[in-house]
């Protein structure tokens, strides 16, 4: 029996990971569900799964978190800390599904605990970088990537050094993939959110559409599979069959296929080193016809060609273009910028901010603060 605690239970990622951990009872037993004020969600996947503990991020609704709660014995605690908290009571394997650098705590602690951590939320490696990965090394925890591009590079790798040549990501391109710049310009929230081939939460949704997801994506890359920057190639495939491919120097090319199903590479992670059931669509190729490949349009998406660029430069770059794109994308979420101006942001405050590199975890979250600040008042002029 695996003790399993879940960071972002009521998200996308989080809510895919419930449903195949309770398919298994005898097999994953819950620590610990955490939630930012989804209380009702939070709650009901608490009970069904009779969960030790159920943290809520937003302090405010404790009163009604430990209401739902009552009487069935599942401890409730509220506020960042207690989010922090829960993630450190050491499960066998955490899944880290919070969104955007909220998540960069909790993940931390739940890799200092020296277990398993499936690692989804891609914002806190980005801005983090080496200085996640040292510390999972020394605490002896296993990063198990779940974003489903480097969940198919971990299933095709061979960690040698000197055997891969190349790491092909691919990226569906999103709903605006053959879309002109004019035409980006009137993009609504409705349209930005609205994925072709995945359900995920709004914010990576958003960064799919910019295409900032697979920038995001070079970076994450980037710090799992330590190749080389110049190494890492994103490959426009909108089908979203091929999650991934590695080339090796002997011109072969591994790749990974599946339905495009979020279930399937966390299973993977869940079960790692086993394989366990899904009920996942299964792939039928013959049903699909034409699988399509095409080059990434840099000019068309500029967010893409910034995270490739802070990954070149390294240091501060990556956590300054990941606070930017955070700041502007919840400010596009809200109506108060366009969608072109997504990239605009965050291309000024990258010109504006040149931190050094950081040395520690408050480095980072000091430099992420000083960025979403320096996008908020770059965003005021816009607006103004
Ligand atoms: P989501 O918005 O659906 O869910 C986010 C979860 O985080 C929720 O449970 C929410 O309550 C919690 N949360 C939000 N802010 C918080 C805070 N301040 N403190 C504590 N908890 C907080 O997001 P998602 O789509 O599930 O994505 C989660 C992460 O996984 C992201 O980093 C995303 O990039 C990554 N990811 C998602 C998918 C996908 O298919 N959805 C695929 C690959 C990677
Ligand atoms: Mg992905």
């Amino acid at each position: 029996m695996r003790t399993i605690s879940i960071l972002g239970a009521t998200g996308s990622v989080g809510t895919s990971t419930l449903d195949l951990v309770e398919r298994e009872p005898e097999r994953f037993c819950i620590e610990a569900l955490t939630a930012y004020s989804d209380v009702d969600g939070l709650a009901a996947a608490a009970k069904r799964t009779s969960a030790k503990v159920a943290v809520i991020g937003d302090e405010r609704r404790y009163e009604a978190l430990k209401d739902a709660l009552s009487g069935t014995g599942i401890e409730a605690a509220a506020g960042t800390h207690a989010v922090i908290d829960a993630a450190a009571r050491g499960a066998d394997w955490t899944m880290a599904a919070i969104v955007g650098l909220a998540g960069l705590e909790p993940t931390m602690a739940a890799l200092s605990c020296g277990k398993s951590v499936a690692l989804a939320n891609k914002e806190s490696l980005v801005s983090a970088g080496s200085i996640m990965i040292r510390s999972a090394e020394s605490a002896g925890a296993r990063l198990l990537p779940v974003d489903s591009e480097h969940n198919a590079v971990f299933q095709c790798y061979e960690p040698e050094p000197g055997r891969v040549s190349r790491i092909i990501l691919t990226a569906s391109g999103g709903p605006f993939r053959t879309w002109s710049r004019e035409q980006m310009r009137t993009v609504t929230p409705a349209q930005a959110v609205k994925h072709p081939n995945w359900s995920m939460g709004a914010k990576i949704s958003v960064d799919s559409a910019t295409m900032m997801n697979k920038g995001l994506e070079l970076i994450e890359a980037h710090h799992l599979f330590p190749i080389g920057a110049d190494k890492l190639e994103v490959l426009v495939h909108p089908q979203s069959v091929v999650h991934s491919m590695v080339e090796y120097i002997d011109g072969s090319v591994l790749a990974q296929l599946g339905s495009p199903d979020m279930r399937v590479p966390i299973a993977h992670a869940l079960a790692y080193p086993e394989r366990m059931e899904t009920p996942c669509q299964r792939l039928d190729l013959a049903a699909i016809g034409t699988l399509t490949f095409e080059a990434p349009d840099f000019d068309r998406f500029p967010a893409l060609a910034l995270a490739k660029d802070a990954l070149t430069a390294g240091g501060a770059r990556p956590a300054v273009l990941n606070a930017a794109n955070e700041t502007a994308v919840a400010a596009f979420l809200a109506g108060e910028v366009g969608f072109l101006d997504i990239a605009a942001i965050v291309a000024e405050v990258l010109a504006q901010y040149e931190p050094d590199a950081p040395k520690t975890l408050s480095e980072v979250v000091a430099i992420d603060a000083e960025a979403r600040h320096k996008a908020a008042s770059v965003m005021r002029r816009i607006a103004a």
